[in-house]
């Protein structure tokens, strides 16, 4: 066993550290009131090198191990959640375009992607499609070498500003999971409108609903082959998942530590409330919960690194990092007082981010479905 980082790890995290502390932490707040995608920090992260992670060389990728793009992932959490969310969004889609798009679309689109240029969502969720994504009803139908694309995707990170969107959509409308089909569309088609939400957190990254009127998408901008594209998004989710796991762990370890300078420097009863169990415990325990938290998401990037199974742990890491922060950065709310409730601090921004964490890519009810069913068998499974 070894618990320790490279020494490159170690240096990654500590130019990482550094960026979050000079450039994001003083914009965060910005960012979340004005609903403001952060563009310069979003080509200054691919700068780093984080966007394009797990992108080959060749595309001008890094070709990252999984636990460097994890630190990653804690490092920027630390510092601004919707920013975290390009570590995600760098680690599916740069996989998933890598790893399946046609070389037409690897070549037009992945050195662009690699260096901050665009932007790429992920458009699997609808209206009526949430947790049962298999159950998608957006279609596509064969026309020529064409796809002709109508329906709706909803609740899509960057929809509203982003250029492209990898789409997946109902190619077989008889073949459940088997029919669904993932596509790589430019938002500059014709027939695509956006509307944006108004959302508790992660308003930096202006989620979105995408609208679907016959656009038509060549058949060369099919991800892999049809009928594939649920169990490609699935494999995706297994690496997505310890990433977002550290990074609602990163936003609350900043968070204890910001609140541990608190209890030091506020009184109450003639001494500092660092004093009192009542707010030293607390501490304690989120010391303790993230720590276990942090090296179970690390050790699901180890399993992938080395091509060892690992869907069972990232639905873990899926479900518990992000339950234990909402928890933790409640709590550390409450050891501020009345301040921790206002805008003076970060926390409640925080707190407001990693809720929406326990929701997106999966909810916790949908992870332990994934752990039950891998763990007591398929045939208990409830669908
Ligand atoms: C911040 C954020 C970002 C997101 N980004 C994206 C994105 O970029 N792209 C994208 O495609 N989607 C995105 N989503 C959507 C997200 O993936 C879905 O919201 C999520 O999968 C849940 O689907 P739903 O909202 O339709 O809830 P539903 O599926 O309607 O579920 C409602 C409730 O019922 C529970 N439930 C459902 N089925 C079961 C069951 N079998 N057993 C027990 N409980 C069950 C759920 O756990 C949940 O609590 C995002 C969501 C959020 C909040």
């Amino acid at each position: 066993m070894d618990f320790a980082f490279t020494p490159e790890q170690e240096m990654f995290r500590k130019t990482v550290r550094d960026f979050t502390d000079n450039e994001l932490k003083p914009q965060s707040a910005q960012w979340d009131k004005n609903e403001e995608f952060p563009r310069e920090a979003y080509k200054q992260m691919a700068r780093l090198g984080i966007l394009g992670a797990n992108v080959p060389q060749k595309f001008g990728g890094m070709g990252m191990d999984c636990i460097t793009a994890g630190i990653s992932a804690e490092e920027i959490g630390r510092g601004d959640m919707s920013c975290a969310q390009f570590v995600v969004m760098g680690g599916l889609m740069g996989g998933l375009i890598s790893e399946h798009a046609s070389p037409r679309v690897q070549e037009e689109w992945l050195p662009r992607f690699v260096e901050g240029e665009v932007v790429i969502s992920l458009a699997l969720t609808e209206p009526g499609a949430g947790s049962d994504a298999a159950n998608l009803q957006l279609k596509a139908e064969k026309d020529g070498d064409q796809f002709v694309l109508n329906g709706e995707k909803t609740s899509i990170t960057t929809g509203y500003v982003c250029d492209a969107s990898i789409v997946f959509a109902r190619t077989d409308p008889s073949a459940g999971a088997r029919g669904v089909t993932a596509f790589f569309v430019p938002m500059d088609q014709p027939g695509i409108e956006r509307t944006k939400f108004n959302d508790l957190g992660h308003r930096a990254v202006v989620r979105g609903s995408l609208f679907f009127d016959n656009v038509r998408v060549p058949a060369d901008h099919i991800l892999s082959v049809e009928g594939q594209g649920f169990y490609q998004v699935m494999k995706g989710f297994d690496f997505s998942r310890a990433l977002l796991g550290l990074m609602c762990i990163g936003c609350a370890e900043q968070t204890v530590e910001d609140t541990i300078q608190y209890v030091k420097e506020r009184s109450a009863f003639g001494r500092p409330i660092a004093k009192f169990e009542g707010v030293s415990f607390p501490i304690a325990e989120a010391l303790t919960m993230l720590d276990a938290a942090k090296w179970q998401c690390y050790r699901t990037l180890w399993l992938k690194d080395n091509n060892l199974p690992h869907t069972i742990e990232a639905a873990m890491c899926k479900w518990w990092g992000p339950k234990i922060s909402v928890d933790i950065i409640h709590e550390m709310l409450l050891l501020h007082g009345h301040y921790g409730y206002t805008d003076e601090f970060p926390v409640e921004q925080r707190l407001r981010d990693v809720i929406g964490m326990e929701i997106g890519d999966g909810t916790a009810q949908v992870c332990k479905i994934v752990i039950a069913r891998e763990t007591i068998g398929k045939e208990y499974r409830p669908y």
